[in-house]
């Protein structure tokens, strides 16, 4: 059905070459962006459900663009993906996530101080030498390891279960805990369970979101609640939004939460004085 004429031809074309210039202007942006600054960590605070106690924060990556200002992480870490930067964006954060987190004191009620729970990318999974960044990390912030959680998408352990259940082991020797995150959304979830060993699961957001009006979403939710528990993995949700979707996920014993409802990001600043 190409039977355009000419001129659409030529607009079609010149709007592929937009979208192409953008994500090269972006990729070329972005080269550089952490050592000018542009680039810096919030840290949005997850609590135990129990007595919503502070236990924790996930690091979610920011950049302030000089001339186009916020742009959305979802966007430009594809991009980083893509291109390859993850590579060496992706150790700067996690060595800015750790220390961070050696500032952190313990908060009211809380046992110890809280955990960091880093985003790791697909491209980072596949990088050789991910344990032994981590370790240096570690090592150059003086933290604790069990004060470290990696966070990896389902779908990429998935896609490499070989490599990936094999470096997840090295990983958890060191003492570092692995979360997988968007639980649910990957295919044939459970069975992998059992192979690739993990600490824990957060419950993906598109489940949390229709908890009080789908029956469908409530039951799943509850029965990852129990198969994590019975294989002694500790269950979060993230894109808690309600109090009526946190009063559901105490009833069905989810372990932890995250969300706006109970938190949204901070700046490091910020959580610091959360975390005192
Ligand atoms: P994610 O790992 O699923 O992170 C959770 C996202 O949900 C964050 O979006 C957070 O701000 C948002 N969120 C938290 N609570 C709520 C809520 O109650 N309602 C709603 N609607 N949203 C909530 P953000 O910061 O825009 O990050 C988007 C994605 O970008 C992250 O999704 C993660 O996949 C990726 N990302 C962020 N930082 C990093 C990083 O340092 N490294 C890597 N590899 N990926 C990162
Ligand atoms: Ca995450
Ligand atoms: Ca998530
Ligand atoms: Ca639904």
């Amino acid at each position: 059905a190409k039977v355009a004429g000419k001129n659409c031809y030529r607009f079609y074309s010149r709007t592929m070459d937009q979208a192409v210039e953008r994500r090269m202007r972006m990729e070329h942006d972005l080269r550089g962006a952490w050592g000018r600054g542009e680039l810096s960590l919030s840290y949005q605070p997850i609590f135990r459900t129990r007595d919503r106690v502070l236990v924790g924060a996930e690091a979610l990556l920011r950049w302030n663009h000089p001339d186009d200002g916020a742009i959305s992480p979802a966007v430009f870490i594809e991009v980083a993906e893509q291109s390859g930067l993850i590579e060496s964006i992706g150790p700067e954060v996690m060595r800015a996530a750790c220390q961070e987190a050696a500032r952190w004191r313990t908060p009211d009620g809380a046992g110890e101080p809280p955990f960091v729970s880093v985003n790791v990318s697909p491209r980072q999974l596949r990088s050789t030498d991910l344990v032994q960044q981590i370790g240096t990390a570690l090592h150059e912030a003086a933290l604790s390891p069990e004060r470290l959680h990696v966070e990896l998408t389902e779908t990429a352990v998935i896609s490499d279960e070989a490599n990936a259940t094999a470096l997840l082991a090295r990983l958890r020797e060191t003492g570092v805990r692995v979360w997988l995150d968007d639980f649910g959304t990957g295919y044939s979830s459970l069975s992998h369970l059992r192979r690739v060993q993990v600490d824990g699961l957060k419950i993906d957001r598109s489940f949390i979101t229709d908890l009080l009006r789908d029956p469908d979403d409530l039951a799943l939710t509850s029965a990852i609640i129990a198969m994590a528990h019975s294989m002694g993995i500790t269950v979060v949700a993230e894109g808690v939004e309600k109090q009526g979707q946190y009063d559901l996920l105490r009833e069905r014993d989810c372990d932890l939460v995250q969300g706006y409802w109970l938190g949204h990001p901070l700046t490091a600043a910020e959580f610091a004085k959360l975390a005192g």
